[in-house]
């Protein structure tokens, strides 16, 4: 996949041993004799990163690793000062490249300090999570403040990114549904057919094949990459991606992060919004037979019940994305078709109430 952005275009390898199209891509990209850095976190760092050193290292480039903790402890100001640290001192120059080989919370954290070092550098995204289609194109790129998730960062393209399917076996189930989250999401909200092909062909995360597993990276790389094609810098329709997030982060912060993965949020989110939409839009949508697929792939489908429902508004109130007191929405016309819409506190409650079993 190719993906354009205003001012940029980069290529998206998926597939298996995918990897080992990046030395070539160095090459021929004029990265030869730079010197590369790895951020990668501790587990990823356990199970993968000897691979990519030694296929780097065999190529004769220059590579240095920096290994980070995992997950949201990636994202923070300490570790981000320690990685500009460590970059400075092992002599890195404005002719170096980063790549990110991780997870989201890796590729945030890298793709930001690729964007920050001496004004920037470019940097390459090596995804090991399924989660981590979502983030590693689009250059949103991260890390969290105390008062909010990810409130500082930049815009930065990665050069290329690189998704090799034997990385992602060693993902736990866990992540897989938290990943798989977004491909739902992808489906819903640009396409019907796709979302109806998951639905018919997934009947359990912990027996997917390769074939799967690279039909809906594809898929859910396709539409994003469509999306911040029209808006890289999300003024107007990169907001759909956020369908299900305005409810799942306030699941998640209020849970406390690590409680429940953003992925199951999501998916609460989701429904609650499907909700809405059938309530506000007339949305017309066998929401049964959803919630029933998505217990049989293990999540949880309704707000767990130590949470208050009016915190969770306020919670989502403070959300970055309310623009006025109202909250807007992610709600959807048809499968395929979002709207962006502005609720009452009192619509947003009357459902709310409903989500919890
Ligand atoms: P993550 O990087 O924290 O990975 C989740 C866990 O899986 C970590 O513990 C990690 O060590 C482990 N892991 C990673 N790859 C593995 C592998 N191959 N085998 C075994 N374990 C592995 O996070 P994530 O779930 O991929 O992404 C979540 C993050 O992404 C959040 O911080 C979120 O804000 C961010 N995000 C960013 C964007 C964006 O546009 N920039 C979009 C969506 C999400
Ligand atoms: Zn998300």
């Amino acid at each position: 996949i190719i993906v354009q952005t205003t001012s940029e275009q980069y290529p998206v390898y998926i597939g298996k041993d995918a990897i080992n199209r990046l030395p070539d891509f160095l090459n021929s990209a004029g990265y030869g004799k730079s010197k590369l850095l790895i951020i990668t976190d501790k587990k990823v760092a356990s199970l993968h990163l000897e691979t990519v050193k030694m296929l780097l290292q065999n190529e004769g480039f220059s590579v240095i690793d920096f290994v980070v903790p995992e997950g949201e402890f990636a994202k923070t100001f300490e570790v981000f000062y320690q990685s500009h640290t460590y970059a400075l001192e092992a002599g890195l120059n404005r002719k170096s490249l980063i790549l990110a080989l991780g997870g989201g919370a890796v590729g945030d954290l890298a793709g930001f300090v690729a964007a920050t070092f001496m004004r920037g550098v470019p940097f390459i995204q090596i995804p090991t999570t399924l989660l981590a289609h979502d983030s590693a194109v689009g250059g949103k790129v991260a890390i969290n403040h105390p008062l909010g998730k990810n409130m500082i960062g930049a815009f930065h393209q990665p050069i290329a990114v690189f998704y090799d399917l034997a990385f992602l076996h060693t993902l736990p189930l866990s992540e897989l549904r938290s990943g798989f989250a977004e491909v739902i999401k992808h489906g819903l909200i640009q396409d019907q057919t796709f979302f109806k092909w998951l639905t018919e062909n997934i009947s359990g995360l912990d027996e997917l094949i390769d074939e799967q597993l690279s039909y809906m990276i594809l898929k859910g790389v396709g539409i994003k990459a469509a999306i911040v094609k029209e808006d890289e810098k999300e003024s107007g329709i990169r907001a759909f991606l956020n369908l299900g997030h305005t409810l799942g982060h306030a699941i998640e912060s209020e849970m406390g992060y690590g409680k429940i993965s953003h992925g199951e949020g999501v998916i609460i989110g989701t429904i609650f919004a499907l909700k809405l939409s059938m309530k506000e839009l007339d949305l017309r949508f066998d929401l049964p037979g959803l919630i029933k697929w998505l217990d049989s792939l293990g999540y949880r489908t309704s707000v767990p019940a130590e949470l208050n429902s009016e915190k969770l508004i306020a919670v989502m109130k403070k959300d970055k994305k309310t623009v006025t007191s109202k909250i807007r929405f992610v709600l959807l016309e048809q499968i395929g078709i979002p709207k962006l819409v502005e609720l009452s506190d009192k619509t947003i409650h009357d459902v709310l109430v409903t989500m919890y079993s």
